[in-house]
């Protein structure tokens, strides 16, 4: 049975509080561990710690901390099987996918933010006789709450740009998804950071309220709902942090009927059904020509109906199992309001694995709905499974209306052949991130973030750097003070 920590000052800490909380495995229900939440002090003591390693950490030149990190992404990469092994237990999510993708990503955030810190830089304005130049500083400790969907990947991709920008930090992982920060811990200890540097605190609600309520703390970022940002928001206004936030979606993808079949329906299954439906951009209003409807739903569910369900830690597996019992009574709870609201077309039901060891696991099969109706529920609010809801659209400007008919504004996708098209619609489209032809590919060097109420900010690229530096500008007199008195 595994006990989930703090991680502060360079080592494992026990959480003070004496409360624990439970580590379930999603795929069997069983309590795989106790987590300590943190207490008040706990927090403080991490903070402090954070503090401490600022000091060091921010007078290192950016060419050594860059080292650091570039040796701790290969560091991670080498215990990649090891962690993504931990994240299926504790997220539900198939091997193959945890393999492929979370412990990568992370690393890549490491090595690319590693590469790039001694290039980060200010500007010199040639003033005449005078001059003035700009220092790109960091900000001191920050703070990062992640979500539990990508636990490792959302660690490393706050955790990255802060460090190679000479910021310390906070991170506490949801509290679904304790275990994962910890190895990025002594990953980055083993590399080279300094004690204090990064630092882990476990908690609920109440541990992430401590650290945004926190004077000391001078960023926060979060990757959550939109509720939790706003909350966020509002507590982070008492100190005036600057704020990051990464929220939920519901994003539009649209199927033009000049779009290459086969490729829109694995566009649409990817947007779909990847880590059984739990990504935030995720596409989960397909749209499609009316001409093609039909055409374009007999090949989804016929490839829909071959995806493996079950043992996520089977290679083999597709699709695993949801975060928790109450996720998962949510999303059947929308499945079921699907049925009433829209016609069902594929799954529909609780997964049931014939496998004993994983029969308490909390499996929805991949779902299909049908309707034209933009008011229902199941298509205006965040399911985060695997739920589909399949759109008509008769013209590319009521595609358009359509998909731009949200509150949330994180991505969108359209699939034509058709170059102009493409372009029009994708600069009509209110969505941060937008993909032609494919659909929920994030590589390293590319932006990616929100419009609307799916949040502000930047992960990933050098517009993160933005998000982690304040800008000193100094103005330096080569004459004389030209004074009027
Ligand atoms: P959540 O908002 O419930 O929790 C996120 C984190 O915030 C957790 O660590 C939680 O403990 C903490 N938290 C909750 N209330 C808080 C408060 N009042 N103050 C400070 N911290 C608080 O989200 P979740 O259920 O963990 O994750 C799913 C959500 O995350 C979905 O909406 C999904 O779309 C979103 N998400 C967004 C992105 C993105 O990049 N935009 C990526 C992944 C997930």
């Amino acid at each position: 049975m595994n006990k989930a920590m703090n991680f502060y000052g360079g080592q494992y800490q026990k959480a003070t509080s004496g409360a624990f909380f439970e580590n379930i495995n999603p795929a069997t229900g069983e309590k795989i561990g106790d987590v300590g939440a943190s207490s008040e002090r706990d927090v403080n003591e991490a903070i402090a710690s954070a503090g401490e390693g600022f000091r060091v950490w921010s007078k290192m030149s950016a060419t050594e901390r860059g080292r650091i990190l570039r040796k701790a992404a290969d560091l991670l990469r080498a215990r990649n099987e090891e962690i993504a092994k931990i994240e299926v237990e504790d997220v539900g999510k198939p091997l193959s996918e945890a393999i492929e993708v979370d412990v990568m990503t992370g690393a890549d955030a490491l090595e690319y933010f590693g590469g790039i810190a001694p290039s980060i830089h200010g500007e010199h304005y040639d003033l005449g006789n005078t001059f003035a130049f700009t220092r790109r500083e960091p900000l001191g400790v920050c703070a990062g709450i992640g979500a539990w969907n990508y636990p490792i990947q959302i660690a490393c991709w706050k955790t990255a740009p802060a460090l190679a920008c000479g910021n310390t930090m906070v991170f506490k992982p949801a509290e679904l998804t304790p275990r994962s920060a910890l190895v990025l811990a002594e990953v980055l200890k083993e590399a080279g950071v300094p004690d204090g540097v990064f630092n882990v605190v476990q908690g609920e609600a109440e541990v992430g309220q401590m650290l945004t309520g926190h004077p000391d703390i001078q960023k926060v970022s979060l990757t959550g709902e939109v509720e939790t940002g706003k909350k966020v928001m509002a507590a982070s206004a008492g100190t005036l942090k600057h704020v990051t936030l990464e929220l939920g979606g519901k994003s539009p993808l649209i199927i033009c009927e000049d779009a290459d079949m086969d490729e829109a329906v694995n566009g649409a299954m990817m947007a779909n059904f990847y880590t059984q439906g739990e990504i935030c951009s995720n596409g989960t209003r397909v749209y499609v020509a009316e001409s093609i409807k039909e055409e374009f739903l007999n090949k989804l569910v016929a490839k829909t109906r071959n995806l493996i369900i079950g043992n996520p830690s089977d290679m083999k597996t597709q699709v695993g199992a949801l975060i928790s019992k109450e996720h998962f009574e949510k999303v059947t709870g929308y499945i079921e309001l699907g049925k009433k609201e829209a016609r069902l077309v594929y799954g529909g039901e609780r997964y049931v694995c014939d496998d004993s060891e994983i029969s308490g696991g909390f499996f929805v099969e991949p779902t299909i709905f049908e309707t034209d109706n933009e008011d229902a529920r199941i298509v205006k609010e965040e399911i985060f499974g695997p739920v589909m809801t399949v759109l008509p659209f008769k013209t590319e400007e009521e595609a358009i209306e359509k998909a731009n008919n949200t509150i949330y504004g994180l991505a969108a996708g359209v699939f034509t052949s058709n170059l102009q098209r493409a372009h029009r619609m994708v600069n009509a489209l209110q969505a941060g991130m937008c993909w032609v032809n494919n659909y929920n590919v994030n590589p390293m060097e590319v932006p990616f973030g929100p419009y609307k109420q799916s949040g502000f900010g930047r992960e990933n690229g050098l517009a993160t750097i933005d998000a982690y530096t304040q800008l000193k500008t100094v103005y330096i007199e080569m004459d004389k003070v030209d004074s009027p008195y």
